[in-house]
This record gives C-alpha cells, sequence and structure tokens, in this order.
C-alpha cells in the first residue's frame, strides 16, 4: 500500500442544523479522519476547551496571524474572526490523513480556490420551524445573538448549491450514516485506489506463469 494525500472535507451547515453533533458522533467513528481546530476571536461558551473547540485568541492575534498569512482561509461572522491553520493543513494531508474542516461557505469558497478538489458537503435542517426551535434551545446564546444567528443562517442556506454533496439533518443516525457513506465512496474512487493498492493491481495483471 502507498500513501496518497489526504482528502479534504468541507463541511458547511447554518447554525441549528446539528453539523457540530453530526461531525462529533463521525470523528467517534472514523479513526482516520482528522478534525481541524480552527483559529477564533469569540470568547470561548462554558463548555468550551482551548485546543480542543477552537483556538481561541485575541482579537489582535487573530488580525497579526491574518498579516502573517498563516491562514488557508478566515472569515468574519457574526463581529468574530474565524480561521484555518495553513501549515496545519498542509502538514496533515502530507501525511495521507483525511481532513475535516467545518467552516462558513465564505471560507469553504477560498479553500476550493485552493484545492479544487476539496470535498463539500453542505448540512440542512429538515424544516425552518426546526431550524428556529434548535436556534431557541441554545441557552449558552443571548436572544440577540439567536436572531442574528437566524438571519445569517437564511443567507447560508442560500450557498448550498456550490456543494458536493447534501445532507438532511432530520435524525441524528441517518445523517450520520448519509455522512459515512460519501466519505468511504470517496475513499473507493478509482484515482485514490490505484495509487493505495498499486502493488496488488501490479500483482494481479502479470502475467500467470501456470
Ligand atoms: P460557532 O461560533 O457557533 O462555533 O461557529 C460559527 C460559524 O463559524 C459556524 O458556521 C462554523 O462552521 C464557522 N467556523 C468555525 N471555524 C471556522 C473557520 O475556521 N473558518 C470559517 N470560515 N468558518 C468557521
Amino acid at each position: 500500500m502507498t500513501t496518497t494525500p489526504g482528502t479534504l472535507y468541507i463541511i458547511s451547515a447554518p447554525s441549528g442544523a446539528g453539523k457540530t453533533s453530526l461531525v462529533k458522533a463521525l470523528l467517534q467513528t472514523d479513526i482516520d479522519l482528522s478534525l481541524s481546530i480552527s483559529y477564533t476571536s469569540r470568547q470561548p461558551r462554558p463548555e468550551e476547551m482551548d485546543g480542543r473547540d477552537y483556538h481561541f485568541v485575541t482579537r489582535q492575534v487573530f488580525e497579526q496571524k491574518l498579516q502573517e498569512d498563516e491562514f488557508l482561509e478566515s472569515a468574519e461572522l457574526y463581529g468574530n474572526f474565524y480561521g484555518t491553520s495553513k501549515k496545519w493543513i498542509n502538514e496533515t494531508m502530507m501525511s495521507g490523513r483525511d481532513i475535516l474542516l467545518e467552516i462558513d461557505s465564505q471560507g469553504a469558497r477560498q479553500v476550493r480556490a485552493v484545492f479544487p478538489v476539496a470535498v463539500g458537503i453542505f448540512v440542512l435542517p429538515p424544516s425552518l420551524e426546526v431550524l428556529e426551535m434548535r436556534l431557541r434551545h441554545r441557552a449558552q446564546d443571548s436572544l440577540e445573538a439567536i436572531s442574528r444567528r437566524l438571519a445569517a443562517a437564511r443567507e447560508e442556506l442560500s450557498h448550498a448549491g456550490g456543494y458536493n454533496y447534501i445532507i438532511i439533518n432530520d435524525k441524528l443516525d441517518r445523517a450520520l450514516q448519509d455522512l459515512k457513506c460519501i466519505i468511504q465512496a470517496e475513499r473507493l474512487k478509482t484515482a485514490k485506489q490505484l495509487v493505495r493498492h498499486h502493488g496488488l493491481l501490479a500483482q494481479l495483471t502479470r502475467t500467470s506463469v501456470l
């Protein structure tokens, strides 16, 4: 078996589509997939941990990193900055591991400009009512933050057509199964398999001496 560069998966969704739970469940079952930990200038929520959920930095530190061209992509969302480490992506990809980027559609567009073969997956809530309900049940965000996120969700939804796959997150188990199917199919693509199993193919196509 030979190592091929890892595949870059981009997963986007409006806030409240259940993307984070879906990604968490996926990472527990797929040991070949690494999640990119973004940098953000947003304040950590009570249950969040630095280095696990995000690299939490000040606005000033973020802007410095931006100036030094450390981000593969970045975006300003709800008044905070978010960005993906270029160095981490390049190193992880070259090690052959697959990478998951949990980023918004602005970031996805920037990543696709650099890696056109990145696989885009958009997660949709099953209905507007469910989306609203999920946003309102988020105790950690203020009412003002919730209504801002609802307006932003509508905007984000308009970009779903630019992705390779769309998953409807009605039931978590079903959505997780869909996500696993996409990743499995990508791993079985001929271009990947030919490199990964070139020894096997060479053996199977060698003229038999019998
Ligand atoms: P939250 O503040 O709820 O954790 O995330 C808000 C939004 O920022 C989500 O849509 C999430 O996908 C997006 N996001 C998180 N990290 C990044 C990043 O590094 N780049 C971009 N463009 N978006 C990000």
